[in-house]
């Protein structure tokens, strides 16, 4: 593992569900090739210079020095900080990086500041433990297939995803707010899934976030690609309205004059459902 040092840590982040942020880590294992949106950034601005530079994380040594120094002066008006924009916190198979992660959730904690943490990785089980537990915080999961072909040819370096679904779930029982994003989500040019397996195997959620797969040319050569999405976002609100979870749509994912929330066009969702099942079985299949 290599190190590096910066200046600051916290940073202000301009979306509104966490209004900061922190990367204690460049780049990450993970490896997700959509393409990694933080890998495209860091590669135009000269940070990084390949996939393969970027896939070989460097911890950065005074992150915690950072935290000590600059919470005593944002505690108060921080919302929530974002657990990462730019890297992964709980990178699968890197006990360095999560060590460290768990370090920074008790650091926040510490001062009563709340944190939102997205991962490919699996949550341990010492997010439990007195000093991090948190019962403000959210954790989520990236989950858009339940397909383990899917999952090594677009994000080779991340958990299985029964496991990270495994781990999350005890997060849940253990009273801590949980939630999956699905984005971006595959077209069934790409794999052809059942979106109801996905939603059944992670219905224990808080909150699930549906959105689009953006750059890449494979998505505009599915025919129908906005009908697709459509339809799958109208499939998702329907089933979170029903069970009482949350949910959020990305913005464009759904096409203007197509679908709107409330009105969910049933024989459109059904054709989708039914087109994009592989033949042999429930089971998703890399396309
Ligand atoms: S897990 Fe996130 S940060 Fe890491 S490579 Fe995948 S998309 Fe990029």
């Amino acid at each position: 593992m290599e190190y590096i040092k910066r200046k600051s840590l916290l940073y202000k982040s301009g979306v509104e569900y966490a209004d900061y942020g922190l990367n204690h880590v460049e780049g990450c294992s993970h490896g997700c090739n959509f393409p990694c949106y933080a890998f495209m950034i860091k590669k135009r601005c000269g940070v990084v210079k390949t996939y393969q530079e970027w896939i070989q994380p460097k911890i950065v040594e005074n992150a915690l020095e950072l935290l000590d120094a600059e919470l005593p002066k944002l505690k108060d008006k921080i919302k929530c900080v974002f657990l990462c924009f730019m890297t992964d916190p709980f990178m699968y198979k890197q006990p360095e990086i999560t060590d460290l992660t768990l370090k920074i959730l008790a650091r926040l904690k510490q001062d009563d500041v709340k944190s939102t943490v997205i991962s490919k990785g699996i949550y341990p089980k010492e997010l439990l433990d007195k000093s991090i537990y948190n019962e403000n915080n959210d954790y989520g999961s990236t989950i858009v297939s339940l397909s383990e072909d899917y999952r090594k040819k677009f994000e080779p370096g991340s958990a299985p995803i029964k496991e990270r679904i495994k781990a999350l779930k005890r997060l849940h029982n253990a009273g801590l707010k949980t939630w999956v994003s699905m984005e971006p989500y595959p077209t069934p040019n790409i794999v052809k899934q059942d979106v109801r397996e996905i939603l059944k195997a992670v219905s224990f959620v808080d909150k699930i976030v549906f959105g689009k797969w953006n750059y890449n040319k494979r998505i505009s050569a599915q025919p129908s690609s906005k009908n697709f999405y459509n339809s799958m976002a109208g499939y998702v609100i329907d089933f979170c309205n029903k069970r009482g979870i949350e949910y959020h749509i990305k913005d464009g994912t759904i096409s203007e004059g197509c679908l709107s929330e409330e009105k969910v066009n049933k024989d459109q969702i059904d054709f989708y459902l039914k087109s994009t099942q592989s033949t042999s079985s429930s089971k998703a299949m890399l396309v």
